[in-house]
């Protein structure tokens, strides 16, 4: 699943392709991808739109239009991917690459911008333009971008004193902090010192610093390095990061050893997701 970084090179791409650019068709074949609103009403909507401003909170991209706000979540597999023309998306091979594109939104240069997602979990909302886009409804639960500098370890530490749950599925719920999936949940942890077993309750203001530093220390790093390919996240055009050379613990395979003593890592799931983490060097608080 696409993580913070891996959605900032997404809008980094989609800036850079579609800066003014007008939509002059859309159409969406999986009616559920346009989660908030009829799908035609969706699709007349867009019509003669700009798109002016590309932006992101957690997972989410919200790209700004002349008079709507059009927020996407990729979730597991969804990628954008822009094509020449029309005869382009047809020439695509039908059972492959066509059955999977579940909208298309048709620029008045002859481009077409498809969204295209194998498991169908993505999710697009439409509303009119604010100023005050953090509260829109779809972001009702996501906390502060943990990029985002007005974000502090106090607030995260004020928040998980009263959340008896693992500081690993305090940080997937994006409530306190938004961002961070699986992949680098494992990182931060692991580089902080902490196990992800211990409890959110149990942890102190200079964890949450550590917590917090090592969570924008392993962003900023993984945006750099076009973020994390593992299966088959990749963006546009096939483009793919190489953060995956630089994790420590998370994926690594049976036996695998802890980069900095040695210690075998341990494989466990925590609320369903697949966790690794050292023994020794994050110990449970
Ligand atoms: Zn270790």
């Amino acid at each position: 699943m696409p993580e913070a970084p891996e959605v900032h090179n997404v809008l980094t791409y989609l800036k850079d392709q579609l800066q003014d650019a007008e939509i002059v068709k859309a159409t969406i074949t999986h009616p559920k991808l346009a989660a908030n609103l009829p799908v035609e009403e969706f699709c007349r909507d867009l019509e003669h739109q700009h798109f002016r401003e590309f932006k992101r909170l957690g997972k989410y991209l919200l790209l700004e239009l002349d008079d709507l706000d059009l927020v996407a979540h990729l979730r597991m597999e969804g990628k954008f991917l822009i094509l020449d023309s029309m005869a382009d998306v047809e020439t695509l091979d039908p059972l492959k690459d066509r059955k999977h594109i579940h909208a298309l939104f048709e620029l008045s240069d002859g481009r077409v911008l498809c969204y295209k997602d194998t498991r169908k979990f993505g999710r697009m909302y439409l509303y009119p333009k604010t100023e005050n886009w953090q509260s829109l409804p779809v972001f009702k639960n996501v906390g502060k971008d943990a990029l985002d500098p007005t974000l502090t370890e106090t607030e995260l530490y004020e928040k998980a004193r009263k959340r008896k749950i693992p500081v690993k599925t305090f940080l997937l719920d994006q409530k306190a902090m938004a961002g961070i999936g699986n992949i680098y949940a494992d990182e931060i942890l692991y580089r902080a010192g902490i196990s992800p077993l211990t409890l959110a309750n149990a942890l102190d203001l200079a964890d949450w610093k550590r917590i917090l530093d090592e969570t924008r220390s392993i962003l900023n790093q993984a945006i750099e390095m076009g973020g994390t390919t593992i299966r088959s996240f990749t963006y546009g055009d096939g483009h793919a990061g190489s953060f995956q050379n630089k994790l420590a613990v998370h994926g690594k395979e049976d036996g695998a050893k802890c980069p900095h003593c040695n210690q075998t890592l341990v494989q466990t799931r925590i609320n369903g997701r697949s966790t690794w983490y050292c023994p020794d060097c994050q110990k449970e608080k």
